[in-house]
């Protein structure tokens, strides 16, 4: 998850905002974000605006970038709790996340995109074929509207190459824990175990993969977007919050 780190001035002073948001959410802007995620990820990622485009093609994940408008904006805690917006009994506006805590609107901020619910798997449907695997699907909500959707969405694939490792590295937990092969079995496994468990929300495999993710964007836009872009010093600032 994503969340607004400057503060909501940021992108509320823009007298002509309601016709930018409009835009955003238009179906060329929506593939023009597709393109920009396609761009930055690996060839078996495939980055899709509709549920039709999925590939059932072994091997291949697909990510369904889901983009929302400012309707639908959620808000999060400082935790990265997701809150809901409620109206006090004198019509003042509160916000409470799902554990009950309250929090005033200073106390909350937008979310720009987050991963919903998990990475699910599909076993491929042999009819008798030889075709065998499983490809894999992720939903991936982004609001563009609201801060730099291009770093957003960076951050936000930084989490599907997570879920991604843990899906592979949990697989092979669970095969070791049937097939006990070598001496130094248990070693490993428990590696993985303190691994698995040390990846919270922003750990280690979190910064590695955004760190490689941003290296990508570099590669891939580092001429077409010009220096001086708000991209740039977006990217560096998320790249340094998070690298500390
Ligand atoms: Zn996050």
């Amino acid at each position: 998850m994503r969340k607004e780190i400057f503060q909501k001035t940021n992108f509320m002073k823009y007298p002509g905002q309601a016709a930018w948001e409009h835009r955003m959410t238009s179906a060329f802007n929506k593939e023009k974000i597709r393109r920009f995620a396609k761009r930055i990820t690996p060839k078996s990622w495939n980055i899709i605006l509709h549920e039709k485009d999925a590939l059932e093609t072994a091997g291949v994940l697909n990510i369904l970038l889901s983009i929302q408008g400012q309707d639908t904006q959620v808000y999060a805690d400082r935790y990265g709790n997701k809150c809901y917006e409620y109206q006090g009994r004198v019509g003042e506006k509160y916000f409470a996340n799902r554990y009950g805590d309250i929090f005033h609107t200073n106390q909350v901020k937008p979310v720009l995109g987050m991963v919903l619910g998990r990475m699910t798997f599909k076993e491929l449907n042999s009819f008798g074929g030889d075709k065998k695997g499983k490809h894999a699907k992720i939903i991936v909500q982004l609001w563009p509207d609201l801060g730099d959707w291009r770093v957003t969405l960076v951050h936000e694939l930084a989490h599907v190459a997570v879920y991604r490792w843990r899906a592979f590295v949990t697989k092979d937990y669970k095969k070791q824990g049937l097939f006990k092969r070598y001496i130094g079995e248990n070693l490993r496994t428990s590696i993985i175990r303190e691994q698995l468990s040390m990846e919270n929300h922003h750990g280690p495999r979190f910064k590695k993969a955004l760190l490689s993710l941003a290296k990508r964007a570099i590669r891939e836009f580092g001429e077409e977007i010009s220096e001086d872009d708000v991209f740039w010093k977006t990217l560096k600032f998320e790249l340094e919050s998070f690298m500390k």
